[in-house]
């Protein structure tokens, strides 16, 4: 069937000067350019510089260069330019939204939302990392006479790889505190969703960033990444546990720290008491929402069997008047996936269930019509782990529904995968949810909501256990992971070794009886 889709008019921001003028900054001395398209057309939108391994390597001392006077700078300045890039990032939170959106297809409802991620972000380490970044004096081995100092060294240059799914957030709220830090940062975004990041870096670069510090590098993941983490001092990865095994084995082998966030294939528990109506609205998003391409996003739910028609009925019928379509206005509730390629990936997903004896509740296929990506938000019943969808994240706008009798059965099969990123449990009796999501094994567990209450508390670490990823991101440690601790000791007399002449008995007898002191007094 060949239909022509209507296309939506673009956005009046994203006009090809503009454009030309954000990929100029990514070095492709090959001149070799890759087609970036806007998602909901197909069409061009501007050839993205292709970077080759010595443009890798010449944007890794660019940075290197700016990181020493960086790194040199009081925390205080560099927290400056963060302050500043704060209000130009929300004031141009539009223009940022039309780009994420030509990029990616995603919706304009979740653009915008995507845009507040980094404000967060900066504000959150603003009140955090000057506290973070202090000396901390700690006491050394021989009281009033030696100290141990903690100290906070930048890495160097952190390299950041970034997926296609929430690109600005991704490429640009990972940065922030490795920047804060002293480092300097070399990114690598998706090739087709560049824009936004490269247009967070003009923003971060107006507020006072020093030109150099931030580089951009463009190309296909397996040309890219070998030189990225070969010249990396940290390397921090989102995307796919298949390509996390790649980055983490080479940054093994480098010797260097990686933190890896990586897919899902999150559950989602309603408790027998749960409020339906929250519950279902809470799964709208949960599974359709940036068109189910979220990793925290749900592809399994779980239902007492008592309730589990009064949820199907209204689930069902929600899905099925869901408002999705092409625009570059507020109205959709769900746009494209993003791209023909992905579409694929969900469509043979979706078609292997269906082989396999999977019941189509609502959708379960592309619409050509609406766009070149579009997919209907879907709903699947009998969905068995021999089905590709069963087990590995499909990440597009599909779900399966399964009934349990207990709740230990719910436990024991929301743990049934090798992921553990995220999980949702719903129930009006707090304590007993919470008593649930403590035995599922997820990094994130989020009672009466999905996944934005874990991921917009900053202050808190957030990151995948199992499969889904090492290391975390916000918290103290989303950004103390960008330094290495430098333990500066110092004694002042030196009196911890046998004095001239003692008797070495004599000198052990003294040791063993300062070490029960030790343990009396608070020194450590
Ligand atoms: P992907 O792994 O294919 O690609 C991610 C990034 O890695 C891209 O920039 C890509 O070009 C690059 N890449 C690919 N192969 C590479 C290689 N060999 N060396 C270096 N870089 C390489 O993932 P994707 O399809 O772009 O993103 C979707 C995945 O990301 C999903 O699995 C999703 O769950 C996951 N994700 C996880 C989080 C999280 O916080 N845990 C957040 C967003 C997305």
């Amino acid at each position: 069937m060949t239909v022509t889709p209507l296309e939506p008019a673009r956005p009046a921001s994203v006009t090809d000067a503009f454009l030309r003028q954000l990929v100029a900054r990514v070095p492709g001395s090959s001149g070799a350019t890759w087609p970036l398209t806007e998602v909901y057309t197909g069409a061009v939108l501007v050839g993205l510089p292709q970077s080759t391994p010595i443009d890798i390597e010449d944007a890794f001392a660019t940075a290197r260069a700016a990181q020493r006077q960086w790194a040199a700078t009081p925390v205080k300045e560099r927290l400056a330019v963060f302050k500043r890039a704060h209000t130009i990032f929300v004031d141009n939170a539009r223009t940022t939204t039309d780009l994420i959106q030509a990029e990616s297809g995603k919706n304009r409802r979740m653009a915008i939302e995507e845009t507040c991620d980094p404000p967060m972000v900066m504000s959150h380490y603003l009140k955090r990392a000057a506290k973070l970044l202090a000396p901390v004096r700690r006491g050394g081995p021989v009281p009033l006479l030696s100290t141990s100092t903690e100290i906070r060294q930048p890495k160097g240059v952190v390299g950041i790889i970034a997926p296609w799914n929430f690109p600005f957030a991704t490429g640009i709220s990972d940065a922030i505190p490795a920047l804060m830090a002293g480092n300097a940062v070399v990114l690598k975004p998706d090739n087709k969703t560049a824009l936004s990041p490269l247009y967070g870096v003009r923003m971060l670069e107006e507020a006072g960033l020093p030109a150099g510090l931030f580089q951009v590098v463009c190309g296909e993941g397996p040309d890219v990444g070998p030189t990225l983490i070969d010249n990396a001092d940290y390397v921090m990865f989102t995307g796919s546990t298949a390509t996390g095994r790649v980055i983490g084995e080479r940054a093994g082998r480098n010797l260097i720290g990686c933190c890896l966030e990586l897919g899902g294939k999150n559950p989602m528990i309603v408790l027998p008491d749960a409020d339906m109506a929250d519950a279902v609205q809470g799964a709208v998003f949960g599974v359709f929402g940036n068109t189910g391409q979220i990793c925290m996003h749900i592809e399994r739910i779980y239902l007492p069997v008592s309730r589990y028609d009064e949820f199907r009925a209204a689930f069902v019928a929600r899905a099925k008047a869901l408002d999705v379509r092409a625009s570059y206005d507020f109205g959709p509730e769900m746009g494209s996936l993003v791209s023909v390629d992905h579409l694929r990936r969900v469509t043979s997903h979706v078609e292997d269930a269906i082989a396999k004896g999977a019941t189509v509740l609502c959708g379960g296929r592309p619409r050509p019509d609406l766009g070149p990506a579009f997919f209907e938000p879907t709903i699947l019943e009998d969905v068995t782990k021999d089905m590709l969808c069963g087990v590995t994240e499909t990440f597009g706008p599909v779900v399966a529904l399964h009934s349990y009798r207990t709740v230990d059965e719910a436990v024991a099969l929301a743990n049934d995968t090798d992921y553990g990123l995220n999980a949702s449990v719903w129930g009006k009796d707090i304590a007993a949810a919470r008593a649930v999501a403590a035995r599922i094994e997820s990094g994130n567990v989020n009672i009466n909501d999905i996944l934005a209450t874990a991921y917009a508390a900053k202050g808190t670490p957030s990151g995948g256990v199992k499969n889904s990823g090492v290391g975390t991101r916000h918290g103290d440690q989303g950004l103390l992971k960008y330094t290495d601790v430098q333990n500066m000791a110092v004694l002042k007399k030196q009196v911890m070794g046998p004095r001239p002449g003692q008797d070495y008995a004599k000198h052990v007898e003294g040791v063993l009886s300062g070490l029960k002191m030790m343990r009396r007094t608070r020194i450590r």
